[in-house]
């Protein structure tokens, strides 16, 4: 998800220096509509500019993670992904043949897991759903 988030904005506002890389580096993120990799977040920044690399890429994640821009997913099977921090709460069903990333919300499942924990004597304040499937192909 994405596509009108003002990064260079964000970055001014947590106190982060925007060098010419990084702001390459945020207009990819800014368009990213996936849960890409630091490898395919390099792939699509070195289409823009050719001479950042790898661990500048992995650097200036790690920065605007720690910035609270960027959340980072440890999806079981796979390397760290990414995706921008958003108001909305989602959560996620990975797709195991492919790695690709199905986002949703259920709020009979949000629910549930209030009634769990109030039950076990506790309020939510936060939970971490991760579904992993085969997708289903429909008899003819
Ligand atoms: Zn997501």
């Amino acid at each position: 998800m994405g596509g009108s988030i003002d990064i260079e904005a964000l970055c001014l506002k947590k106190g982060l220096r925007i060098t010419d890389q990084r702001r390459v580096i945020a207009a990819v993120l800014s368009e990213v509509d996936d849960h890409p990799d630091v490898e395919a977040l390099h792939r699509r920044v070195s289409a823009v500019d050719s001479r950042i690399s790898i661990a500048t890429v992995y650097r200036t994640v790690k920065l605007f993670e720690e910035a609270g821009i960027l959340e980072r997913h440890e999806f079981q099977g796979g390397r760290s992904r990414y995706e921008m921090v958003q108001d909305e709460h989602h959560d996620h069903l990975i797709n195991v043949e492919t790695g690709d990333v199905v986002e949703f919300h259920d709020a009979e499942l949000e629910e549930l897991q209030s009634r769990i924990a109030a039950r076990l004597g506790f309020r939510l304040v936060d939970h971490r759903m991760e579904l992993y499937g085969v997708p289903v192909t429909k008899p003819e």
